[in-house]
């Protein structure tokens, strides 16, 4: 009876042991990448670049939003390129490389930081949908004009 005990116990709990270090292996590994992921597209939003117009220093999180803000304020939803914070046009931007101590502190290019990642992205897919929305909503606009017109 004993040895039966055990073995089933054995037969139940070895599987679910198992199951147990594998779920929570992957739970770990899963966030190692996920920590990875927020380094590199942090690497990528902090990359400095002078503006060819203006000739000031910005990040790309920071063009990226400027770009957002050129979109709406234009009114026009075409792909509009990433656009200088400073001096608000599309310009061409030289990747700086070389990383001087006054970068991190300069206020034209301060880094976005990890605590402000999650903030960020939410902002992006706040942008994101209202870009989608008004894009929807101008070819809703467009389709009532060609109807009215085709009448
Ligand atoms: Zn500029």
């Amino acid at each position: 009876m004993n040895q039966f005990m055990t073995l089933l116990i054995c037969l139940i709990g070895m599987p679910m042991i198992g199951f147990l270090v594998y779920t929570s292996l992957e739970r770990f590994m899963s966030r190692l990448n996920d920590k990875e992921e927020i380094k590199s597209e942090l690497n990528r939003l902090n990359q400095l670049a002078e503006c060819s117009s203006c000739g000031r220093l910005s990040r790309t999180y920071q063009r990226e939003l400027a770009r957002y803000d050129l979109l709406f304020n234009r009114g026009v939803l075409h792909k509009t390129e990433l656009s200088c914070p400073h001096c608000k046009k599309e310009s061409d931007f030289l990747p700086i490389t070389v990383n001087l101590s006054f970068h991190d502190t300069h206020l034209d290019c301060l880094s976005l930081q990890k605590s402000e990642y999650t903030e960020f992205k939410k902002q992006r897919e706040q942008y994101e949908e209202l870009l989608y929305l008004s894009k929807v909503d101008k070819s809703f606009k467009n389709k009532i004009q060609q109807t009215e017109s085709d009448c």
